[in-house]
């Protein structure tokens, strides 16, 4: 078995998890080459958001508890400053729910969450509906555009080579769009929902169109203070204003199938009027706020919600391919790296339940019509 230091990487896609595996393979001595069409952190890229939620409640889902807490204290050691530890509030409809075996989970494996009163955490709370609210200390928000560029840069203070060209595999070689031919002893393809595009009925993935709704409050809103939140079965989540961006609210429906090269980044009415809908039930004091900003963005569903993390069938081990974050993936980017590099070197067997064969649908980290971030 060959050494890091031995290794040549390719990684195509400057998102949070290429971004994410380049810097950790250029810190161990591998010979990287990071290539992205755009520009890491960019307005169409999933990981081009302003923020994305931390938290390690995952229901029964161990492996998921134990990679988020460890990709918790990984961003912590990339740079704190990308962490806003402001908590997450589970707002649970149901007790013997998503949130009740996530807090079972979460005790058994040592990481600190209480019940609380869910009217204490906001300065305007209507949770009649609430049968209790989870809260979980060590959990936040991660500023995510500026994480993703972070890691790109990192990537490249540790030796990587960042080339912005657009890529197409050509066997396991990589050819960009100049025409310039790369070729490594690893190849990893983190494209995001341009996956399909690239690889066909290989990756089954469907890309939909998600809208993320910012709104002007007074500065009682302000994230830290306000902690992120997520109505699970009520299929929404967000935070409170961080760095004035405004408040954030995201219905968690799944959008129309798009092309995320083609889609207008213009958010659709229906997902406004849910927005809308769900602030002013939950937070009446907001039922007049204005909109101030918004985003539209992709997730990249699996039929079950687990990522793709796997070899490419017809490569023996040279090429892989990473995506179908099927919208929970930001947080897990740097430990999903570290799980990677090992499997890259030969040290660890791919996970399975990260593999390209079909997969049945599945409730995975979903419930009706919600996906958790
Ligand atoms: C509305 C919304 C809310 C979300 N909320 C959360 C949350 O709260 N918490 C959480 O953990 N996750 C969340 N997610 C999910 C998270 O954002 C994604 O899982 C994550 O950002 C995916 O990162 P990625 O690197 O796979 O893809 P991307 O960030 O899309 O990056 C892929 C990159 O590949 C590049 N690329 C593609 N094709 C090529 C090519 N041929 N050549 C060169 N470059 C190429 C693209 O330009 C892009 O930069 C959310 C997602 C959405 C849409």
């Amino acid at each position: 078995m060959a050494s890091a230091s031995q290794r040549s990487l390719v990684v195509i896609g400057a998102g949070v998890f290429g971004a994410s595996l380049a810097r950790h393979c250029a810190r161990a001595g591998w010979d990287v080459t990071l290539v992205e069409q755009v520009a890491p952190g960019h307005a169409r890229a999933a990981s081009g958001d302003e923020s994305r939620l931390i938290r390690c409640a995952h229901g029964a889902d161990e492996w998921h508890t134990r990679l988020a807490r460890r990709a918790w204290e990984l961003w912590r050691e990339i740079d704190p400053r990308l962490v806003v530890p402001a908590g997450m509030a589970w707002l649970a409809h149901r007790v013997g729910g998503w949130e009740a075996e996530s807090e079972r989970t979460l005790r058994a494996a040592g990481i600190p969450c209480e019940r609380v009163d869910g009217a204490g955490l906001f300065p305007s709370f209507a949770g009649g509906d609430i049968a209790f609210t989870l809260f979980e200390p060590e959990a936040g928000i991660l500023r995510a555009r500026e994480a993703t560029r972070a890691l790109a840069r990192l990537a490249v203070e540790e030796g990587a080579r960042l080339l912005l060209a657009r890529a197409r595999p050509d066997g396991s070689a990589v050819v960009l769009d100049g025409g310039q031919r790369l070729e490594a002893d690893r190849v990893v393809w983190a494209c995001g929902g341009w996956l399909p595009a690239l690889f066909g009925d290989l990756v089954r993935v469907r890309v939909t169109q998600q809208d993320v709704f910012y709104f002007g409050a007074p500065a009682a809103w302000r994230t830290p203070g306000v902690p992120g939140w997520v109505d699970y079965d009520g299929a929404a989540y967000g935070l409170g204003d961080l760095d004035g961006r405004g408040v954030k609210v995201a219905p968690d429906v799944e959008g129309p199938e798009v092309d995320p090269e083609t889609v207008e980044r213009l958010p659709l009415a229906a997902h406004e009027r849910q927005a809308r809908e769900y602030l002013a039930r939950r937070f009446p004091a907001l039922a007049d706020a204005p909109i101030v900003g918004t985003r539209t963005c992709q997730y990249e569903l699996t039929p079950d919600t687990h990522f793709i993390v796997a070899p490419h069938p017809g490569h023996d081990g040279r090429v892989w391919l990473v995506g179908g974050t099927s919208g929970h993936g930001f947080k897990h980017g740097p430990a999903i790296a570290e799980l990677l590099q090992s499997q890259l070197l030969g040290e660890s067997p791919p996970e399975p339940r990260l593999g390209l064969e079909p997969r049945e649908p599945d409730r995975g980290l979903r419930t009706a019509g919600a996906v958790i971030r």
